[in-house]
């Protein structure tokens, strides 16, 4: 099998509402490029990578003169032919590399009539456990979806356990003033007793700030408290807490795993299949953290159905895997994929069996939102629509005012 292909398409797919974090917001709607390689067999692997737009569009391209002729099975060979860790192309192609290796697993898998977790060394759960994934939202133009009062948190999350049966519950913060977020999390815990908790203010506090945050929850069911303060040297202060303290952004790469190894910083590791440069980075960043007794999560940025085929394949194999995985993927109206957004189930989602990745393209939806991308654009796509003219700094001086409705 040769690779003789590869095709990008930028979508957005909407959510149903705005999603606010510390840098800023998901602002209702989600932009990624579809990957699409070709083999010579008529065979398509699917990949999918963050953002999008012409840009993106042309750095997968950019990748057809390395690619074609290659053999979707070589995948440690694809690792040093487009990024070569000694390079310094590496940091900006480990993205790319996670797209194409997608789309190659998908081809092998297609090829063999295997799913991509048997590729992998098989399947030792059907299904992966997933948080509710709680986001602060401004309202939709009609009006609705806003999430701001811990009243309204609380109402969304007991509506969410309601409709996808979630126990663990990740509320992203970073975006009230952190006494303001502390009454949102502690009302959570009070009204769904029994369930679990995390906090992520995406780094954004000041470590005096997160000690503070974090001794006022660690009387709660907290299964870890994430990226409180930036740097590693600023969460290894935090040490002391009491709570376990886990990353998606200090620990996203071998080096940086080493270091945490050797002084250490965080208790749990959150795998991202695109930060990481694919699925088997992953399990291989997993394989040291059972080593070293780290526990480990699959994190999400911002999925649409290919790249939660990922994460579920990701999730299915793990040994190690003692926590329920992130996705942002409830919070989207439709997928690109066919059959329609996959269902949760008592919080969980089964494990693709099909071929591949078990996924395929619904070419109506992929065709419908590239051209709801080209209508409406990528900017400002990362920007508070509730704050003009704000952007981020670390640590945050410049909170959200939770009397304003938005
Ligand atoms: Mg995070």
């Amino acid at each position: 099998m040769k690779i003789v292909d590869i095709r990008a398409t930028t979508v957005t797919v909407p959510l149903e509402a705005p999603l606010r974090h510390a840098s800023g917001a998901h602002w209702g709607r989600f932009v990624r490029t579809i990957v699409e390689v070709e083999a010579d067999n008529g065979l398509v692997g699917l990949g999918e990578l963050g953002g999008g737009g012409e840009s993106a569009e042309a750095a997968v391209r950019g990748l057809r003169d390395y690619l074609v002729g290659h053999d979707p099975f070589a995948l440690e060979a694809l690792r040093f032919a487009i990024a070569n860790p000694t390079a310094s192309l590496y940091n900006n192609r480990i993205q790319l590399l996670a797209a194409i290796e997608f789309a190659c697993l998908d081809l092998v898998g297609q090829h063999l009539n295997v799913p991509v977790y048997d590729l992998l060394g098989g399947k030792i759960r059907d299904e992966v456990e997933f948080a509710s994934y709680l986001f602060y939202r401004t309202s939709n133009a009609d009006g609705t979806g806003e999430v701001r009062t811990p009243e309204q948190l609380v109402a969304h999350a007991t509506a969410l356990k309601a409709e996808h049966g979630f126990t663990v519950h990740k509320l992203k913060g970073g975006v009230f003033p952190p006494e303001f977020e502390l009454e949102g999390y502690r009302a959570l815990a009070a009204a769904l007793p029994g369930d679990r908790f995390r906090y992520d203010p995406n780094g954004v506090l000041s470590v005096a700030q997160a000690r503070r945050f974090g001794e006022a929850i660690r009387d709660l069911h907290n299964d870890y408290y994430e990226d409180p303060t930036w740097g590693l040297n600023g969460v290894r202060q935090l040490r002391d807490i009491g709570i376990p303290l886990a990353t998606n952004t200090v620990v996203v790469n071998f080096e940086q795993l080493a270091t945490n190894v050797r002084d250490p910083a965080v208790d749990v590791v959150l795998l991202d299949t695109t930060f990481w440069g694919g699925i088997r980075a992953c399990v291989k960043a997993a394989a040291v953290c059972e080593t070293f007794q780290l526990g480990v999560a699959v994190h999400s940025s911002g999925e649409l159905g290919i790249q939660l085929a990922t994460m579920l394949h990701l999730g299915a194999v793990l040994p190690n895997l003692s926590y329920a995985a992130d996705a942002h993927y409830h919070h989207l109206t439709d997928d690109i994929i066919s059959g329609g957004k996959k269902s949760y189930v008592d919080g969980a989602i089964a494990v693709p069996t099909g071929p591949g990745l078990g996924v395929r393209l619904d070419r109506d939806k992929v065709d419908e939102y590239a051209e709801l991308y080209k209508e409406i654009g990528g900017y400002p796509y990362d920007r508070d629509p509730a704050r003009p003219g704000w952007y981020p700094l670390v640590p945050n001086e410049r909170w959200a005012d939770p009397a304003i409705a938005t």
